[in-house]
């Protein structure tokens, strides 16, 4: 596919479409790329409102080698992107309480994935943490290399910027839909206000909305836009290794600038689809984050909250990973959705893993064949269980 006369429609200049637009350079597509992203703000997108951090510890073992290219790539934008890129990334591991008794096969086959994890056992736990409250607690796993947190903000910015170096074009309208011809292959994409853009692909890659992309009754993606809110708080706690820490409660915290900031999936009967609602859920904040962390760390009891914001994770809601690669019908019709969470760290591997599939017809560097489309039909679930 390296005919200079072809053109790839993508849809969503987020982080999955921007990287899709950059890989497909990267390995030497010579035609016409065109991003089509109807908020050239970028207020609301998930990308701008993520907490930007990256792990290896997955339960699924593609999720934990995207995430080993990811933070490669993190850790080489200036090589990749452009050497005066700042993403200000951090590089510490994610730590995982458990109350249950060590899973050595979870952590064999993240290793064997690409991970390095270290066990921390009680002892060792308090020694390291001593504000820690671990009574209820057996054993921690911290992630050693590869894990930690930047700003998505300049990424973004970083890959749009090489992207239009590279003669990727971004264009401002709402996709209305992707129609198919008599062959049942994807004419291009219906633009609002300029009709049929023409296109010989297309890559979904709208994010939370990804789903209504489509009015074909054939072709449902099972993503919906859930909230999350983040909250920033100060504390007297002053740990210059403070990690981001994941309680067995579901809370979340990392140090961001000179406090922290925190959060928590809602419970399933408060996480409707949440369409156009950007109203941060103080609630959570009183009910379930403020009560967590000043059990597990007594000096947050006298936390101050400063500031929220909410986000919508594109959530898959058959098995919370990631939906990427052709349909098995609508050959010329490729998805990026669907990473519930986890989308921003993954977002390197999934564009170099599209570019490879469309331009040299198979995954080369991770086989990302589990995450395609047909376990959507068949209603097949891969769950990965770590989401937070
Ligand atoms: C609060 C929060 C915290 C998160 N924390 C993390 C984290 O710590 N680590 C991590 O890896 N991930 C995290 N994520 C998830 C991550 O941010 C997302 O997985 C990732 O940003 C998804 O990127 P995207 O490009 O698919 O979606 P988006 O960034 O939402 O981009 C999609 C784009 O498509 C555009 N679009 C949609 N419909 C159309 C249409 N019809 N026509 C034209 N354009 C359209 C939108 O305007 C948008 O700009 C978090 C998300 C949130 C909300």
């Amino acid at each position: 596919m390296q005919d200079s006369t072809a053109h790839i429609a993508i849809i969503g200049g987020g982080i999955m479409g921007s990287f899709c637009g950059f890989f497909l350079r990267h390995l030497g597509f010579r035609g016409r790329i065109t991003i089509i992203e109807r908020d050239p703000s970028y207020r609301y997108t998930a990308t701008a409102r993520s907490a930007a951090s990256f792990r290896t510890q997955f339960s699924c073992k593609f999720n934990v080698a995207m995430s080993v290219f990811g933070a490669e790539f993190l850790k080489n934008t200036q090589t990749w992107l452009n050497r005066d890129s700042n993403i200000g990334l951090i590089k510490r591991g994610y730590l995982i309480l458990h109350k249950q008794a060590v899973n050595h096969t979870a952590i064999k086959a993240m290793h064997e994935a690409g991970a390095e994890i270290a066990i921390f056992p009680k002892k060792e736990l308090q020694q390291r943490y001593p504000y820690l409250n671990i009574e209820d607690i057996s054993h921690a796993t911290y992630g050693l290399k590869n894990e930690g947190w930047f700003d998505a903000w300049s990424l973004l910015q970083a890959v749009q910027a090489k992207n239009r170096a590279l003669d990727c074009q971004y264009r401002h309208e709402n996709v209305k839909n992707v129609p198919t011809g008599s062959d049942g292959q994807a004419l291009g994409v219906v633009l609002e206000e300029s009709g049929l853009l023409e296109a010989d692909w297309v890559i979904n890659a709208a994010g939370p909305e990804s789903a209504a992309i489509h009015q074909n009754p054939k072709l449902t993606l099972p993503v919906s836009p859930r909230k999350r809110t983040v909250f920033s708080i100060r504390s007297p706690l002053n740990d210059p290794e403070f990690p981001m820490l994941i309680d067995t409660s579901g809370v979340w915290i990392r140090p961001e600038g000179q406090g922290h900031i925190c959060g928590i999936v809602p419970p399933p009967h408060r996480d409707p689809a949440a369409h156009g609602d950007y109203q941060p859920d103080y609630d959570l904040f009183e009910e379930y984050i403020w009560p967590a962390l000043a059990q597990r760390i007594p000096q947050l009891e006298s936390l101050k909250m400063e500031n929220a914001w909410a986000g919508h994770y594109e959530v898959n809601s058959l098995d919370h990973n990631g939906i990427v690669g052709p349909h098995p019908d609508i050959n010329n019709l490729y998805f990026a959705t669907g990473f519930s969470g986890h989308g921003l760290q993954h977002a390197p591997a999934v564009g170099r893993g599209i570019a490879e599939h469309l331009l040299q017809g198979a995954y080369q560097s991770i086989d990302l064949t589990p995450l395609g489309y047909q376990r959507i039909v068949r209603r097949e679930a891969i769950v990965e269980r770590s989401v937070y």
